[in-house]
């Protein structure tokens, strides 16, 4: 299980009011996450050893049926991958985030995440945790139950598309410290997973931790 804590933030003395307060939460690897992002924070995700993968999925809070959508996403910025400045659209075609920092500049939106089935299907391996567990035990307590979880975002996965349309599955190019910066545009319930998966390229072999910061504006941005 992850491992939250609430660290109150330096920046924000002599301010007032809850809200003014940094939330870090450090997902073990081959861990989930989940929590509540107001529109205006700002969603700060940390690749601490480099190399690993952060599928990403969200749900608008006032309705659990608008969710984050890499469909409607790739349709309306009519590309296979996103970057700094894309806005990342929901199934009812409207803006939940907007990166605005991408320090490894690899994204796929693309592939699925991994799930029992995979690993047992194409690994031979029973028990294996996965991102599809991650989610749904991290999304538990907002009651969405596991066929409710969309297809990811999968920030900093290596996923190049080549010339002949096949797209690959390689070792990730994030460095110790990179991070993915996202403006939250909607009311959002957010569910973070490092990935699971050390039997392909995907994590380097190797899963590791992420650091997921939500940070209210006025704040340092890093
Ligand atoms: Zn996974």
């Amino acid at each position: 299980m992850s491992e939250e804590a609430k660290v109150g933030d330096d920046s924000a003395a002599g301010r007032s009011g809850p809200d003014l307060e940094r939330r870090e939460i450090l997902v073990p690897g081959g861990h989930g996450t989940a929590f509540a992002a107001r529109a205006g924070q700002l969603v700060e995700i940390v690749d601490v050893e480099g190399q690993q993968v952060a599928d990403f999925v969200a749900f608008a809070e006032r309705n659990r049926t608008e969710w984050l959508s890499t469909t409607h996403t790739r349709s309306a910025i009519l590309r296979l991958s996103v970057g700094v400045g894309d806005r990342l659209e929901s199934n009812w075609r409207r803006s939940m985030f907007e990166i605005l920092r991408d320090d490894v500049g690899r994204n796929d939106i693309i592939t699925g995440m991994c799930d029992d089935r995979r690993y047992r299907l194409d690994y031979g391996v029973e028990g294996h945790r996965s991102c599809r567990t991650n989610f749904t035990e991290a999304l538990a307590p907002w009651g969405i139950a596991e066929w409710q979880i969309p297809d990811p975002f999968n920030f900093f996965q290596n996923a190049p598309i080549h010339p002949d349309r096949t797209f690959g599955n390689e070792i990730p190019t994030g460095r110790p410290g990179d991070k993915l910066m996202l403006r939250t545009l909607m009311d959002a319930i957010v569910s973070v997973s490092a990935c699971p998966q050390d039997l392909n390229p995907c994590n380097g072999f190797h899963p590791s931790p992420l650091m997921v910061r939500i940070i209210d504006p006025p704040g340092d941005v890093p």
